[in-house]
């Protein structure tokens, strides 16, 4: 590999310090920046809607009549009611994920045999968010949002309930739901920094 070498030396000649060259070189960056459009926002007055994938707050999805076919299959073995959580106790997010004691997930049989679900709780205080916990949901329940505002002034607030990521869920599918899934806030950008894709076939 070869190494460019970059000479500089260490006096200025009479001209540059005369004019101050040097100086001049300065303020000319500083006014090219004044007048570029700013790339930083004023948070928390400005507020940046993050791209679909972003990962954010979890939230559960709900009973609503748009579950997956691998919810359906086992639907009547489950004791569900209709827009509440469509968790099946399957454990398989806590498998899944690196802190699995940030969960807390019941559940009981009941009378006629079905697996009710009496707890799912989130201490988000030891979450990652990598998202390994969604990807590992065999129902499409448990989501991540474009929540990310999670500051809170106790421990405990942080420890979310199966009531709050219900909430979560459906504000996340009604504003977003319809949305095509992507990382970038949108295409044009996503075309401008990287140009197009181009498949192989
Ligand atoms: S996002 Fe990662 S760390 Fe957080 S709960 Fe899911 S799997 Fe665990
Ligand atoms: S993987 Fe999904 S269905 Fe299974 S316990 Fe977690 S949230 Fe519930």
């Amino acid at each position: 590999m070869r190494v460019k070498k970059v000479f500089r030396k260490d006096y200025l000649t009479l001209l540059e310090s005369v004019l101050f060259l040097d100086f001049l070189k300065g303020l000319s960056v500083t006014l090219k920046n004044l007048l570029r459009k700013p790339i930083t926002t004023q948070y928390p007055k400005e507020k940046l809607t993050p791209p679909k994938r972003f990962r954010g707050a979890h939230g559960h999805f709900v009973w609503d009549g748009t579950e997956p076919p691998s919810l359906k299959a086992i639907e009547k073995f489950m004791s569900y009611e209709k827009a509440k959580s469509r968790c099946v106790a399957c454990y398989m997010c806590q498998t899944a994920c690196p802190m699995p004691t940030l969960f807390r997930i019941e559940a009981v049989q009941t009378p006629d045999g079905k697996k009710k679900v009496t707890r799912f709780e989130m201490n988000l205080l030891n979450c990652l968010f990598c998202g390994l916990c969604v990807d590992a949901c065999p129902v499409g329940c448990l989501t991540m949002t474009d929540i990310y505002e999670l500051a809170s002034y106790s421990r405990r607030d942080e420890v979310f309930s199966v009531e709050q990521l219900e909430e979560r869920g459906k504000d996340y599918k009604a504003r977003r739901g319809d949305e095509p899934e992507r990382i970038w806030p949108n295409d044009e950008e996503r075309k401008r920094l990287w140009g197009e894709i181009k498949w192989s076939g």
